[in-house]
């Protein structure tokens, strides 16, 4: 469910036409809804009020500070994997103590600004990483909770670049060598064991793979407990996949039945890290037709927005669905909508059937609130885009478009070459 709907052949975000957003802030741009977002944190937190838990929101699906702060507000805590996220979050108003850190890849400023901070726990995802956790943790004299993600090896049907939880996945350590982790971990003077972790994968859309996978941990649990080694937090990551065109995900109080029936007889504190599931469709990304093309096989619709804006389809070959920002039911065309960049991979969609458009109309690349402005670059000099917020009858700028003077901040030339 989400507060994107047409009224009179015109997209509304909440109460606001779309096209007089676009007349104010220039195209292209993001477009979040406030209710949308707000609406899915509750119906997620509602769907686990039947077991303790923490909430993680994955700041990596879309770190805005209006983002962030929505959802800190509403008593969410954070999902992070850089330094970078947990400033974000920290000057989002998110207490460290609601934040979990997970990453491959910890670097060592990283590790002592989260340990400084007093962060929840870190989701340690290799032998060496805990031996660097311990020293840090040491230098620091602080004591550094711990989970170790553990990679249950279970498929999760997803795209390849974006399932994780497979033996040959760079992520979590496998059983065998996560128990190991753990023995290793109760000798170690500045970690404290508190939890087991995993996140198999992201887009999933079955219910089969998260309950395999809870399996494994609720396994892993158990036979901790063997050897004396008691978990509080059991961390399920994210993963839960949303409609973008046809998939159908299970329902999300279906999805947390599922677990808290699994868990109910253990006296744990589940926490989950969705990411996706929360952003997803709360966010749209508006674009303006440039030009219209006919080539000899196939017809270019040329938009202002282009990979750099929106990685997701030329990455994944991922499927956003399009919708004119104001219908007026013209024949219908089957397009390459292609963006400005200089890259044959530079598509939102390809052999897409659609009504025909004109240049200077606007499309509606639906389904973009996640992974969309935060994997956006300055490819081709292009000034990242504007991010905007509508909240009831008044929509607000979340995030300023950029200007050629931000392109070239930082760039400095070397005495050599300076006249
Ligand atoms: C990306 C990520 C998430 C969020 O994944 P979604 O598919 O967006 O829910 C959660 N946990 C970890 C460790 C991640 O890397």
């Amino acid at each position: 469910m989400h507060h994107f709907h047409f009224l009179e052949n015109t997209l509304l975000c909440e109460d606001v036409p779309v096209k007089e957003i676009a007349a104010k802030v220039g195209t292209p741009f993001y477009l979040y809804s406030h209710a949308t977002l707000k609406r899915h944190f509750q119906v997620f937190s509602t769907a686990f009020s039947g077991i303790e838990n923490l909430i993680c929101y994955s700041a990596k699906a879309n770190s805005n500070q209006a983002i962030l702060r929505l959802f800190a507000d509403l008593g969410c805590g954070l999902d992070i994997v850089s330094g970078g996220e947990l400033y974000r979050g920290l000057k989002a108003g998110f207490t460290p103590e609601r934040v979990v850190y997970s990453g491959v890849g910890k670097n060592t400023d990283e590790i002592d600004f989260a340990l400084r901070e007093g962060i929840r726990m870190f989701n340690v995802e290799s032998l060496v990483e805990l031996e660097l956790i311990n020293d840090r943790a040491g230098l620091l004299d602080k004591r550094a909770p711990i989970a170790i993600r553990v990679n249950p090896n279970v498929d999760p049907k997803t795209h390849p670049y974006i399932s994780t939880g497979l033996k040959k996945n760079k992520f979590g350590l496998d059983a065998e060598a996560a128990l190991d982790g753990y023995r290793r971990a109760m000798q170690m003077e500045h970690v404290e064991v508190v939890g087991v972790a995993c996140h198999i994968g992201s887009q999933i859309t079955e219910a089969d793979p998260f309950e395999e996978a809870l399996k494994s941990l609720k396994a892993m649990i158990l036979e901790l407990k063997q050897m004396s080694i008691h978990i509080k937090y059991l961390d399920m990551g994210g993963g839960l996949g949303i409609t973008y065109a046809d998939e159908t995900p299970p329902p999300i109080e279906a999805y947390a039945d599922s677990i808290i029936e699994q868990l109910k007889d253990l006296d744990l504190t589940l926490v989950l890290e969705p990411g996706r599931v929360l952003v997803g469709n709360a966010g749209i990304l508006v674009t303006r037709v440039l030009f219209r093309k006919s080539g000899s096989v196939k017809n270019f619709i040329i938009v202002d927005a282009g990979m750099n804006d929106l990685m997701r389809p030329t990455l994944y070959n991922a499927f956003h669905a399009i919708e004119p920002v104001v219908n007026s039911h013209k024949e219908l065309i089957v397009a390459d909508v292609v963006g400005p960049i200089c890259e044959s991979s530079d598509f939102l969609a390809v052999d897409r059937s659609m009504g025909s458009v004109d240049g200077g109309d606007l499309l509606a690349i639906m389904s973009a609130g996640a992974y969309g402005y935060v994997m956006s670059s300055n490819y081709c000099s292009r000034p990242r885009v504007a991010e905007v917020m509508v909240k009831e009858g008044q929509f607000h700028i979340v995030k300023a478009r950029e200007n050629y003077e931000d392109l070239v901040r930082g760039e400095t030339l070397p005495p050599f070459l300076e006249a």
